[in-house]
């Protein structure tokens, strides 16, 4: 599935094989998560994308003699700039993506540098596993940067916060989710995950917040969220795109609350999610399209219809 230009639907086309230069790996792709930044991608929300492109970040596939390995969102660092060198290779000004600079998962095959793929966790089948690539490292580096909070506030309730809520119950943390106004489908599946407390994004919170993390792409979440939250807090924004962040007054931000944001992932990340997810462990709720229905999911996706991560599947 090819996207030719931002704002247009991919396209179902048949392009050659990909040829695994030297240090990459020639997976056959099994599933493939659907992810909020394949669709500010594709709607032109972030500039400048390899074109044409094959989307997808959250790849799961086979090499030829059978190892099970997963495609993540970092696809490439140069190992050599001053954020490399000192742990933090998710901010490489070099850096490449996957699905983004790179191409993709929403394919029958795709090449990814050896030394930034990951080996799936036994237990989980393919589909389950694929939202694990991205909504879980990055709920996961998230929830890292939301300290040891124990009353976590998670805006918008989609396939990383439904991740990020098992595991925080699993720390011991209290969860309380705030999805959109009148999403009661929305807020029972919070609730069934380990949520104490569901509402609307407009709710007041039942009680103080000790840190908030937003997954939701809506600037004006980060002063609610403020508000929210008690003295000393942290305000995590997870996406990678974000509408304009109203003004508000210095009194939310007073306090020692922190508001930062979370920008892709280290390869440390990944291992350290991965060995914890099945401990915990994180089951994933998934849909599946095939696919050739890629702007079906995205669509569902835009419109806030997936329950949990929308995974598209690749018939062998
Ligand atoms: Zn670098
Ligand atoms: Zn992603």
């Amino acid at each position: 599935m090819v996207l030719h230009a931002a704002g247009e639907p991919l396209r179902l086309e048949d392009v050659p094989v990909p040829e695994p230069q030297e240090g990459q790996v020639l997976l056959r792709v099994s599933a493939c998560g659907v992810c909020r930044t394949d669709l500010h991608v594709v709607d032109g929300e972030l500039p400048n994308p390899k074109l044409p492109l094959v989307p997808g970040h959250q790849v799961v596939g086979r090499t030829e003699e059978g190892r099970r390995l997963g495609i993540p969102w970092l696809g490439w660092t140069d190992g050599s700039c001053r954020y490399c060198t000192s742990g933090r290779e998710n901010l490489c000004d070099e850096a490449r993506f996957t699905g983004y600079d790179l191409d993709g998962g929403y394919a029958e095959y795709a090449v990814a540098d050896e030394r930034f793929c990951f080996p799936i966790p036994e237990g989980y089948p393919d589909e389950q596993a694929a939202p694990l690539l991205c909504a879980g490292l990055i709920g996961h580096r998230s929830l890292r940067a939301a300290g040891d909070a124990e009353r976590l506030g998670l805006y918008g309730f989609g396939a990383s916060a439904h991740i990020v809520a098992q595991v925080a119950r699993h720390e011991g943390r209290r969860v309380f989710a705030f999805t959109r106004a009148g999403d009661e489908d929305a807020q029972a599946f919070a609730r069934s995950l380990g949520a104490e407390w569901a509402g609307a994004v407009g709710d007041p919170a039942p009680e103080e917040l000790d840190a908030a993390i937003i997954f939701a792409p809506a600037g004006e979440l980060v002063p609610a969220a403020l508000r929210a939250t008690a003295k000393g807090g942290v305000v995590v924004c997870a996406g990678i795109h974000m509408s304009d962040i109203p003004s508000f007054p210095y009194d939310l931000l007073y306090g020692e609350r922190v508001v930062r944001s979370i920008a892709n992932l280290t390869r440390r990340d990944g291992e350290e999610f991965l060995a914890l997810a099945p401990r915990v462990p994180v089951r994933t709720e998934v849909e599946t399209h095939p696919l050739e229905d890629a702007n079906e999911a995205l669509d569902r996706l835009r419109s806030g219809r997936v329950r949990g991560a929308a995974v598209l599947t690749v018939a062998e």
